[in-house]
């Protein structure tokens, strides 16, 4: 398989080379890691190399790597969700590629779905994709990327075969912001679902020493909670896993005491320069609101 100018390490290159050169590329990958870019790169170049004709493939010149590259081959589906943005993908979505998967492709000898920034799936989209991984027509790839395997449920994940693009080639700065404050808000989530109050204060020390940081957790977690609480009304919603085990834990007189007391922090922050003491609080308060 050829590369052309994507810089990857040469363990990923041997591995994905051999898969698409034997033909036992399988029928879904996740790749992760690397830059939102390299992964979108990537998936583009795995698509023309599984569809190109010349070798070795892809050739990057003819007309079906042309079409690829500039997103008009009418075989190759792509969908792209929001860095760090729960949601982004609609369960529509999803199923609009599940009934399209079962159409014959247009002159490829198959279709190729590539979902890019998937973790944008919450809980209902990726139970829609699941059933597509579970009985995936003979004519139809998914590619399927994303920062981390953690954006996945497990039975996704036991569904595709993974692909680590390297780690440390340094994912863009506002991506790694995001992603970091999000991992601190899913953690303090799940701390919370807990009810322990030593994981609690734990969890939130994460948040310190990093006022940037702490403010685009609290909000990322205010978020969270108003889909919690929406969760309990609406079968239908479209929740993340946790956001759903919290609303199963909490009451929604006790997740509204903690949404407005990470509002009274978030406008806190501006004003008060001590940062830990901040920290310090969003434990002390987010306990207070559990109702023992
Ligand atoms: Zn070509």
């Amino acid at each position: 398989m050829n590369f052309g100018k994507l810089q990857l390490n040469e363990e990923v290159k041997k591995k994905l080379s051999s898969a698409v050169d034997s033909g036992t590329l399988s029928h879904a990958i996740l790749l992760t890691g690397g830059t939102e870019k390299e992964r979108k790169e990537l998936s583009l170049l795995l698509s023309q190399a599984l569809l190109c004709e010349n070798s070795p493939t892809p050739c990057l010149k003819c007309n079906i790597c042309k079409k690829i590259k500039s997103g008009i081959h009418p075989d190759v589906i792509i969908t792209e969700g929001e860095a760090g943005k729960q949601r982004s993908i609609k369960i529509d979505t999803i199923r609009d590629i599940r009934s399209r998967a079962y159409i014959m492709p247009n002159e490829a000898p198959f279709q190729i779905f590539i979902i890019l920034e998937a973790s944008g799936m919450g809980e209902e989209a990726q139970n829609a994709l699941l059933k597509i991984l579970e009985e995936p027509p003979a004519t139809a790839r998914f590619i399927l990327a994303s920062r981390s395997r953690d954006d996945f449920r497990q039975t996704i994940l036991s569904r595709v075969t993974p692909f680590a693009i390297s780690e440390d080639s340094g994912q863009a700065a506002g991506e790694k912001e995001n992603s970091k404050a999000s991992k601190a808000a899913e953690d303090i989530f799940s701390a919370l679902i807990t009810k322990n109050e030593a994981k609690i204060m734990l969890s939130t020390g994460a948040l310190e020493k990093d006022k940037k940081n702490y403010k685009l957790a609290l909000e990322r977690m205010i978020l969270m909670f108003r889909n919690s609480i929406v969760s309990k009304y609406r079968t239908d919603s479209e929740v993340s896993i946790t956001e759903k085990k919290f609303s199963d834990v909490f009451s929604e007189k006790e997740i509204i005491n903690m949404q407005n007391v990470l509002k009274t922090l978030l406008s806190d922050a501006d004003k008060n320069a001590n940062d830990n003491l901040l920290v310090t609080r969003l434990a002390i308060e987010l306990v207070a609101c559990i109702d023992r």
